[in-house]
């Protein structure tokens, strides 16, 4: 390991009663892009880790929907486009599937649903809750429901959706013979690194990231999930660049190289007030042995 790596003080032992932690994306990049990394230490420890992409995602980026067809003269008529984008959609789930490989985790479950328009409709919103009283998660990790002001973003969608569902899957519901079930805690994706406040939608952030995880020793195996992704050109130069700009500003709020940043939803209850190692040896670190511990860089 690189001299100045981060040595992760706070890794433990495989817990007893192990997590179940199930991480929620929009579109299918966006589950390692924002956890990747959170997911790889969790798998390591022996929680259980799942993940479901509630869009097939075949416009996000995709190297012939969104970009050869860009400058096309003309795209193909509505069958042959629909045809193309199963063809697409499929290409994106076997990357997907790829990545959670390297992960470790094994279980994926694809929505399929169309990423036209995703709404918080209440069909998607049922099935999300059966899907919770079967996996039984106690964490979830998704988008945060007000990612650019929660008005128009596919993204805060899907935060809606994972909202509504927890809600109703501590409820019964008529087809689903499973009992309620509720979680611990959700964990919202951090915000303000992968994309800064640019727009009007922005302007009001009364939020903060309030978790930072250190995942500098899983950071290069995070870069080999987003070098999977190749049908939306992350593979290569963009993967190293989002890692550097947003795990990278992400890490540096924590002062350590790489981080994840999570809101919580929810306040959390202790004996006594909670401090973490990284806070207790960092502010025992003078300037220059903190900007030394921030400075390491994968280089593959
Ligand atoms: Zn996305």
């Amino acid at each position: 390991m690189p001299k100045n790596r981060s040595k992760s003080p706070a890794r433990k032992a495989v817990p007893a009663d192990p997590l179940r932690i199930l991480s929620i994306g929009a579109h299918p990049a966006d589950i390692f892009d924002q956890s990747g990394g959170t997911m790889a230490h969790h798998v390591s420890r022996g929680d259980w880790v799942g993940c479901c992409v509630l869009t097939h995602g075949a416009r996000v980026h995709d190297k012939v929907i969104s970009d050869e067809m860009f400058h096309a003269k003309q795209v193909p008529e509505a069958k042959r486009l629909e045809a193309l984008m199963v063809e697409r959609a499929d290409v994106k789930a076997e990357e997907v599937r790829r990545a959670c490989t390297i992960l470790g985790v094994k279980d994926v479950y694809f929505f399929g649903a169309d990423d036209a328009v995703l709404l918080p409709n209440e069909a998607v919103v049922r099935r999300l809750a059966s899907l919770f009283r079967e996996l039984r998660p106690d964490l979830l990790l998704t988008h945060f429901p007000m990612e650019a002001g929660g008005v128009w973003n596919p993204h805060a969608a899907a935060g809606q959706i994972v909202l509504l569902a927890s809600a109703l899957a501590g409820e019964v519901d008529p087809g689903d013979s499973r009992p309620p079930h509720r979680v611990m805690q959700i964990f919202f994706w951090g915000q303000g690194a992968g994309a800064l406040p640019h727009t009007v939608w922005d302007a009001h952030r009364p939020f903060y990231n309030d978790v930072i995880i250190d995942i500098t020793d899983v950071a290069d195996k995070k870069l080999a999930c987003l070098d999977c992704l190749v049908s939306q050109g992350y593979a290569g130069a963009y993967a190293r660049k989002r890692i550097e700009t947003s795990d990278g500003a992400f890490g540096l709020a924590g002062g350590v190289p790489y981080g994840e940043a999570f809101i919580s939803q929810a306040a959390q209850t202790h004996y006594y007030l909670p401090v973490s190692e990284y806070s207790r040896k960092r502010a025992r670190m003078s300037d220059h042995e903190r900007i030394q511990r921030y400075s390491f860089r994968i280089t593959s």
